[in-house]
Order: C-alpha cells, then structure tokens, then sequence
C-alpha cells in the first residue's frame, strides 16, 4: 500500500512497506520519470516484475534483471516525456535490447527504420557512424548518441582524403563503402553498403571493378562471389578479424553438429571454415529458420545472448569477442542522454546532403 505524506520542508513523500521514498530532486523530469524512478527505489525482484512485466523474465536472471529495473522503468518514461525512440543495434547487451529499444537489428534495418520514425528525438544505442546515419536521413529530428567515444575501428580506418587519393589512383572506378564509416567518408562515395547487401552494391554498379572501402575483409569475401574485380582498403574490425580457423576446427571436434555462422567481416579462411556467412540480420533470419540444435555465431559476444533468448531450445556455443565500442552503451549512459538530450549529433548541411545520397541510392535498390 502506498501513503502520500508531506514533510516539513512541504516535499510530498510516500511510504510503501515502511519505506519513506525520496522524491526525484531533477525538476526537468515530468512527473511519469520521476513516479518510476520513486517506485524502484524499493528495488526487489517482486518491484521489477511491477515495473517491467513478463517480458525481461527468462533473459536476465532474477537478480540482475531486478538491479537493472529502476534504470529500464526511468527510460521508458523519459522516452514517453521527451517523445523518443531508441534504435538498439544486434550487439547491445539484452538489457538494452529487451528492456527498452523500440527498433532492434543490423546496420540496413536500423537505417530503413529510421527514415520512417514519427519521434522528437531518437537515441542510437549502437555506435557513432550509426547515429550519424540515423542524422543524415532525419535532418530535422534530435538524434542522441548515449557516448560520443563510441567509434568503429573500421570507421576511423579511412577518411574522405583518402576516398579522393583512391579516386585519383583509380580513375573512374565507382566507390562503394560500407555503412561502418563516418559522413565524410560517405559523402566522397557513389553508394553505401552493408554485410547484407555488399555483393549485390558492387553488382548494380554495372562496372568491371569496384572499389569497396573500406573492410579489407568484407571486400575479399565479396570478391569471392562475383565476377568483379574489387579494389579495398586496410580496414579491420577489430571483433571479427580475431577469429581464427583453428577455433572452428576446435568446436567441430567437441560438437560436430553444431552450425557455424560467421560474419563476412571475419577473414576468408574464417569464412570458408563456416556453414554460412551473412550479416547479423541473417544469423538470426537462420536460427529463426533453420532451428539448429547446436550453433556458433562467429561475431560480437552480445549478439548471441540475444539470439539465445528468442530460441531458448537452441544450445549456442559461444567463442565470441566483445566490441569495446559497442559496450560504451549502457542503460545508464542512455539515461543521462535522454535526460540532458546529449551528446546530440550533427553532420554540416553539405556533408549530409552528399552522404544522404549515397544512403538513399543503397536504400532504393
Ligand atoms: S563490431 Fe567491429 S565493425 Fe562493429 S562497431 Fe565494433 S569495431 Fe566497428
């Protein structure tokens, strides 16, 4: 049962179960953040299952589902309050991806989502390259990174100088570039791409070389599978470059029939070990399709906890590595951006206009 009271200094108050529960001091927050973030102050299991429903049950153990429900119930009423969205990439941690994403997926999803959002504000909780897509096509919306030191080893691999200096070295070689890149970079190029579409890019070019930036792995498994000639660049991801053949020939041994999915951005001999290649979309489109009982998703840590709870009867063996960029997103650094709306992100007029093309002539295909 709960007691409104009011204290000397004219504060109302309440008690629940013989607890006093402090106001929220912050007068920016409207009154739904601070009634939700009153009622986790009591913090128990049972007060987590109030708050957040059935849903997270069976994702998170009890206890940590329960320390993370005044932060998930704060952020769901501050969404309500600042009328915003958040976008939660693949390899967001499955309190962020469960607990309060609006739209979940791979780089293509998040970006065709994007252009159709009816929101004030919108929080990428993925990494920065993201949140400057998410920009270039909503131009008159708010959009929110939860940390602006949330980069890319891909996307810090290549600037738009050395787009022009390719350019100049290959003469009227059409680019493409993959979306892990920043607006610059974008805005120098013909098309974007992502792991799921990066072969069919190269082909609608309709040109016999290509020059496809700037994931040297991406670009050797496409090269693979068509007939055009690829021209790259020295980018790596530093999650799916550490992948090593060995690994797989390992986990084949103790589970000979477990399915091996690996990330296009793992390296050819990685990707010739493996069942399948296909983005992360495509990982779980072939769990969702395919219900193996054992299977190996060679890519970021995350992304298989939050395929495993969708297909709880699936048993995932898990040699994953973790996106140090990725992990910069927390409930709590989404929290502080929704509350103070930033660090909000912005890509100058020109730079947006030429990078918006390239999105959208991907995007058309
Ligand atoms: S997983 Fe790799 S490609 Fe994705 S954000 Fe991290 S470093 Fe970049």
């Amino acid at each position: 049962m709960t007691v409104p009271l009011r204290g000397g200094d004219g504060v109302r108050r309440s008690v629940r179960r013989g607890i006093i529960i402090e106001p929220i001091a912050d007068p920016s927050l409207g009154d739904s953040a601070r009634k939700a973030r009153m009622a986790t102050r009591l913090n128990p299991v049972a007060e987590a299952a109030d708050i957040l429903g059935e849903p997270l049950q069976g994702i998170l153990p009890p206890v940590e589902w329960a320390a993370c429900a005044d932060e998930i119930a704060a952020i769901r009423a501050l969404k309500r309050e600042r009328r915003a969205l958040i976008l939660a990439h693949n390899y967001m941690t499955p309190d962020i991806y469960f607990g309060v994403a609006d739209v979940t997926g791979d780089s293509l999803t998040l970006a065709r989502a994007a252009q159709g959002l009816d929101a004030a504000v919108i929080v990428m909780a993925g990494v920065y390259f993201m949140a400057e897509t998410v920009k270039i096509l909503n131009p008159g919306r708010t959009v929110l990174v939860p940390d602006r030191e949330a980069g890319c080893s891909l996307s810090e691999s290549i600037t738009a100088g050395d787009v022009r200096e390719l350019r100049r070295r290959h003469p009227g070689v059409p680019v493409a570039t993959y979306v892990n890149t920043s607006a610059e970079v974008k805005a120098e190029s013909d098309i974007c791409c992502t792991s799921s579409n990066a072969r069919r890019v190269v082909e609608s070019l309709g040109a016999p070389r290509v020059i496809l930036i700037p994931d040297r792995y991406l670009a050797a498994n496409v090269a693979r599978e068509t007939s055009v000639e690829i021209v790259t660049w020295p980018g790596r991801c530093v999650v799916h470059e550490r992948f090593r053949p060995e690994e797989i020939r390992a986990i084949r041994t103790d589970h000979p029939e477990a399915h091996v999915l690996a990330h296009p951005e793992c390296p050819p001999e990685v990707v010739a070990e493996a069942d399948f290649s296909g983005s992360t979309a495509a990982m779980s489109e072939y769990v969702a399709r395919r219900h193996p009982d054992t299977v190996v998703l060679l890519t970021e840590c995350s992304m298989s906890d939050n395929v495993a709870a969708e297909h709880p009867e699936v048993h995932f063996v898990r040699p994953c590595n973790l996106c140090p960029y990725m992990k910069m997103n927390t409930l709590a650094t989404i929290r502080r951006a929704l509350e103070t709306l930033r660090p909000a992100v912005d890509v100058p007029d020109e730079v947006a206009r030429r990078a918006r093309r390239t999105v959208e002539r991907m995007l058309a295909l």
